[in-house]
């Protein structure tokens, strides 16, 4: 069989090759030293730093298609792997890579982000912050996940006194929501896309707390205006593989959030709850296989994540038949880590 490669070491990619395995390809991962939760699943790792160009050409030798799981791969790492190899193409990375970058395509493609501003020092904030007015939200450009690198500001004095980081950041204005929601799709070489039913997204402290299918009214009727934009990006990209985007329900339509070029924790629940999970999808993709069935199996489905030292104990929600639970193995349980989920199936149609 052929071999896959899997650039990181987190959860997504303990998942992607999950489902690698399952289809017959060996695995081989590539990420920096670190809490690795990939190569417990992977039948070899290379354990080297993203800039080892020497690392990078033997990992690419070995492997017949490169993938990644983390939205951070440096891009100058994506393409010291050989264009034909690599999937998606790392203009994708660059794109998502940078708040401002991906707020631009988006407008150009027709999409709406919040009201935004570019913010390189005090100065700049305070002017953003008097042309699109407080509550709004400060964001570094780069780098930022679980709401990380991010500051809320109720108003202008708060911005006077705020301290702005040393890097490129973005203000964006408050969007006052109804709810949140994802659209994830999968796009082949040949451009044929399939989308998930999109689920409500509930966060708790800028960390994706719950998704839940289905996902109501409020957000079912802006779906379809939704997957317009989102299949627009990903033709755009010319992308192959599994693509996010993050949406706000308003009154006005979506409102664009962010993208995520990769799996994405909103659609853990496919797993169980459709008939061919992201990670699978992804893979098929990647790998020139035909696509699976994105259709929903279950009537409910609930994904829960599971942060900290909550996932001592977890098991004990398996008393409930319905309940899945998904371990990531990671050592280290700090507060607000994501060291696992668990997903509720609900088959009850009522009928
Ligand atoms: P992720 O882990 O999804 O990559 P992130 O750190 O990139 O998260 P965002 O998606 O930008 O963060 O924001 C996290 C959450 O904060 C959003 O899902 C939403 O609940 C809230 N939020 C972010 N920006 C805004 C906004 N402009 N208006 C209202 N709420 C917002
Ligand atoms: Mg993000
Ligand atoms: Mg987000």
């Amino acid at each position: 069989g052929s071999t896959i490669g899997i650039l990181g070491g987190g959860q997504l990619g303990r998942m992607m090759a999950m489902s690698a395995a399952q289809l017959g390809y060996r695995c081989i991962g590539y990420a920096p030293e670190g809490d690795n939760v990939m190569s417990a699943v992977c039948d070899g790792f290379v354990t080297a730093e993203w800039d080892d160009e020497a690392a990078l050409a033997g990992f690419a030798a070995q492997c017949d298609v490169v993938t990644w799981e983390f939205e951070n791969v440096p891009v100058t790492t994506a393409r010291a792997i050989p264009a034909e190899k690599i999937f998606p193409d790392p203009i994708a990375l660059e794109t998502a890579q940078d708040r401002l970058t991906e707020k631009r395509f988006i407008e150009g493609l027709g999409g709406k982000p919040a009201a935004y501003d570019k913010v390189d020092s005090t100065n700049d904030l305070i002017t953003a912050v008097d042309r699109y007015g407080a509550p709004g939200i400060l964001k570094t450009r780069r780098d930022g996940y679980d709401g990380k690198g991010q500051w809320r500001i109720m108003s202008v004095r708060e911005a006077q006194a705020l301290r702005v980081p040393d890097v490129p950041c973005v203000y964006e204005g408050f969007v006052e929501f109804d709810a949140e929601f994802s659209v994830i799709l999968v796009r082949t070489q040949d451009g044929e896309i399939r989308f998930w039913d999109s689920t409500r997204n509930i966060h708790e402290s800028g960390i994706l707390a719950a998704s839940r299918y289905p996902a109501g009214a409020e957000i079912e009727h802006h779906v379809a205006h939704a997957r317009e934009l989102a299949r627009k990006v990903a033709d755009a990209l010319k992308y192959v593989g599994v693509l996010t985007l993050e949406f706000f329900a308003t009154h006005e339509g979506p409102v664009f959030n962010e993208m995520a070029p990769r799996v994405h924790n909103s659609g853990h629940w496919t797993i169980e709850g459709a008939a061919t999970s992201q990670f699978e999808n992804h893979i098929r993709a990647v790998a020139g296989l035909p696509l699976g069935d994105t259709r929903t199996t279950a009537a409910a489905v609930e994904m829960r994540n599971i942060l900290g030292s909550e996932i001592d104990g977890a098991a004990a929600k398996l008393s409930d038949s319905r309940v899945h639970l998904h371990d990531y193995g990671k050592a280290e349980a700090s507060e607000g880590r994501k060291m696992g989920h668990i997903t509720q199936i609900s088959r009850d149609t009522r009928a």
